[in-house]
């Protein structure tokens, strides 16, 4: 399987330094082609990420047309809504977002959890409505730092996890997963890679129980990855890629990242 390494913007970046760190991003991917490429900017860029990355050829020189041929970038939103149109002020559905050119949504992450209330069943249910419109969820989870001290850790991500099997039903491998401490995000403070793949080998347990197809599932890690510790995160049996804030915002770091991710 595929690593894939996405990047997740969150709120910040403007219309040109969007453009620059994804010209730059492009211009350093020819010979990275044994992974994916995620980029996730806020809802209002992704129409204009999805037409950079597409304008490509045309505005950068041959090597930029070289990683287009071998690799391309996909873009994603950072959230999606439960409900397909309406009223429902503020909201953005999958199909806006596919029609936009987007083909996953991040859902779940800890900070929507935290400061918009989302519970586990209500991203179960926003899972659900990305893959029934044809947008891929990246599901966050992941225990906040009490949890795991209370030695909750498997408890938590395997009830958040169950929350999302429950909600999609057959479609289980058809799910990215991001396990993300909530104590390693934007912390600089990461999850060994023991740490890490304790969890993930958990998590790959309560997939392979759900679906026939667990090899499927992509199981990324987020939490302060970057240039310096990716390499032996990603070199873990069960952590198939990265989920990544900071150093996402960075073209060389994000760069080296995908590049310790060629296996
Ligand atoms: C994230 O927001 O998903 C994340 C992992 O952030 P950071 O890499 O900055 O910890």
């Amino acid at each position: 399987m595929k690593k894939l390494i996405a990047g997740n913007w969150k709120m910040n970046g403007d219309s040109a330094s969007n453009a620059e760190l994804l010209a730059g991003i492009v211009a350093g991917l020819p010979g990275l082609d044994a992974c994916d490429v995620l980029v996730c900017p806020p809802s209002v860029y992704v129409a204009s990420a999805v037409t950079a990355l597409a304008g490509q050829p045309v505005v950068y020189v041959a090597s930029a047309v070289t990683a287009l041929a071998g690799q391309s970038v996909a873009v994603g939103g950072q959230d999606v809504s439960v409900q397909v149109k309406g009223a429902y002020t503020g909201e953005v559905s999958a199909d806006m977002l596919r029609d936009v050119g987007a083909t996953y949504a991040i859902v779940g992450h800890s900070e929507r959890r935290q400061y918009h209330g989302e519970t586990d069943a209500l991203v179960g249910e926003k899972a659900q409505a990305a893959l029934a419109h044809g947008i891929t969820p990246v599901v966050c989870i992941g225990e906040t730092l009490a949890q795991r001290e209370a030695g909750e850790t498997n408890a938590v991500v395997k009830r958040q996890l169950a929350a999302v099997i429950h909600a999609v039903g057959h479609c289980v491998s058809e799910l990215v997963l991001a396990y993300e401490p909530v104590w390693a995000i934007g912390t600089g403070q990461t999850a060994t890679p023991e740490q890490a793949q304790a969890v993930h080998a958990v998590i790959r347990a309560q997939i392979a129980a759900a679906t026939e197809h667990p090899e499927r599932v992509r199981i990324l890690y987020g939490g302060s990855m970057n240039a310096a510790n990716a390499t032996q995160l990603l070199a873990q049996p069960d952590i198939d890629g990265g989920l990544i804030g900071g150093a996402s915002l960075k073209v060389a770091d994000f760069l080296t990242i995908i590049r310790a991710a060629q296996g």
